[in-house]
């Protein structure tokens, strides 16, 4: 349903990623780990164009590109197929729950207003945030911020939510909430694609486990294999330095 092929990512002469191959079947979750300025937000964003990646093949649902030849309205048609949870929440600041929710239904979808606000309740509830759909994101925790996030992103309908580290930037008191509305979504088989430190996540929820370092793919394995018999030896120094 998602397979990458080639996809390669320079800035200047640095070369990011490199000819990165990956596929996903519809369902399916993945969780990238690998050191600090390996390429794993690079390849979200990748993914739907935030970088627009130099060479490579890329196919979301029904739609397939030569990135080198995307059009802007490939771009858009990416765009409505995948969904990204940003680190820092992105919210709008000046927008409530309900209306950050509700904003890309309008906006990308083009529903009525009316219809949008009543699915972005349906999600409100979803995410059990039903009771700060009014509230605007500074008066919300940063676990809540990020679960409006995350609802933000399933309002989208997209095939695949792209999530980079997401709960990197909470309070270890907020953690929980986030991985658990992760998990809620892993059941529903939403397919995902998780850039994350979080192990225990990773063991319990993830498909499959990548390893990337230095732009490259090292080895994937569901994690049971790759977290106790990695192939190569730097997944096994990196997993030394986390677990
Ligand atoms: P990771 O998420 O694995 O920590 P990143 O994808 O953020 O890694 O970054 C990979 C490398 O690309 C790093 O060396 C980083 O400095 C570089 N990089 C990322 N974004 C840019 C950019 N917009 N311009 C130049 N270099 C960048
Ligand atoms: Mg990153």
């Amino acid at each position: 349903m998602i397979a990458l092929s080639g996809i390669t990512k320079r800035f200047g002469d640095h070369t990011v990623l490199d000819h990165i191959d990956l596929e996903l079947e519809r369902g399916e979750i993945i969780v990238v780990i690998g050191p600090s300025g390996t390429g794993k937000s690079t390849l979200l964003r990748c993914i739907n164009f935030l970088e627009t990646p130099d060479e490579g093949q890329l196919t979301v649902g029904d739609l397939n590109l030569d990135v080198t030849r995307a059009t802007k309205q490939d771009i858009l048609a990416l765009r409505r197929r995948t969904a990204f949870v940003f680190q820092n929440y992105a919210l709008f600041a000046n927008k409530t729950a309900l209306e950050n929710i509700a904003e890309s239904m309008i906006v990308v979808q083009g529903m009525a207003k009316a219809e949008a606000h009543h699915r972005a309740r349906e999600i409100l509830e979803r995410i059990g945030l039903a009771d700060r759909a009014d509230a605007y994101p500074a008066a919300l925790s940063g676990g809540q911020q990020q679960r409006i996030g995350i609802g933000r992103a399933m309002a989208t309908g997209a095939e695949v939510i792209l999530f980079d580290e997401p709960t990197s930037a909470l309070d270890p008191e907020w953690v929980e909430e986030v991985l658990g509305l992760m998990k809620q979504l892993a059941t529903e088989r939403q397919t995902m694609i998780v850039v994350s430190h979080e192990m225990q996540f990773a063991r319990e929820v993830a498909d499959r486990v990548v390893f990337m370092d230095g732009g490259r793919i090292v080895e994937q394995a569901p994690p049971d294999r790759l977290f106790t018999q990695p192939d190569d030896e730097r997944t096994r120094a990196f997993l030394r330095k986390i677990l």
